[in-house]
């Protein structure tokens, strides 16, 4: 789970959050690997990955997953910034896309604007 979900927390360490994962209590050993997601030292969620649907997929399903519950947060912190954030000027967060062939952060409203996740510098950045 570490490595899978080692992208997602490095771009939120560039916004600045402390990332932990820790070992779910839940566990269910039916082959699917979960772990509980601790952001600044909060319990943000639980993090599933089925190892069997691929590297990528599993992937963008964690950085889903983890927007969501940054969502959440922030809507309950009364926190308008998005994460990840977009190029200067868009206030909405990027979005992750499913069936690209690389795991990227899209922006809604322009698809050209990507950000490999992983590599986002955790900050609105100017168009290249
Ligand atoms: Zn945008």
């Amino acid at each position: 789970m570490a490595a899978v979900f080692r992208p997602v927390a490095d771009d939120l360490a560039s916004a600045g959050h402390s990332v932990r994962l820790d070992p779910d209590p839940s566990e269910t050993h039916d082959g699917r690997q979960r772990a509980q997601l601790i952001l600044d030292g909060e319990v943000l969620g639980s993090l599933v990955v089925d190892p069997t649907r691929g590297m990528n997929t599993a992937l963008l399903l964690l950085a889903d997953l983890t927007q969501d519950f940054l969502v959440g947060r922030r809507q309950r912190q009364d926190d308008g910034t998005p994460w990840p954030a977009c190029v200067a000027g868009h206030l909405h967060p990027m979005r992750i896309v499913y069936g690209l062939d690389d795991p990227v952060w899209t922006c809604p409203r322009d698809p050209r604007i990507n950000v490999p996740i992983g590599k986002h510098p955790g900050r609105p950045f100017d168009l290249p």
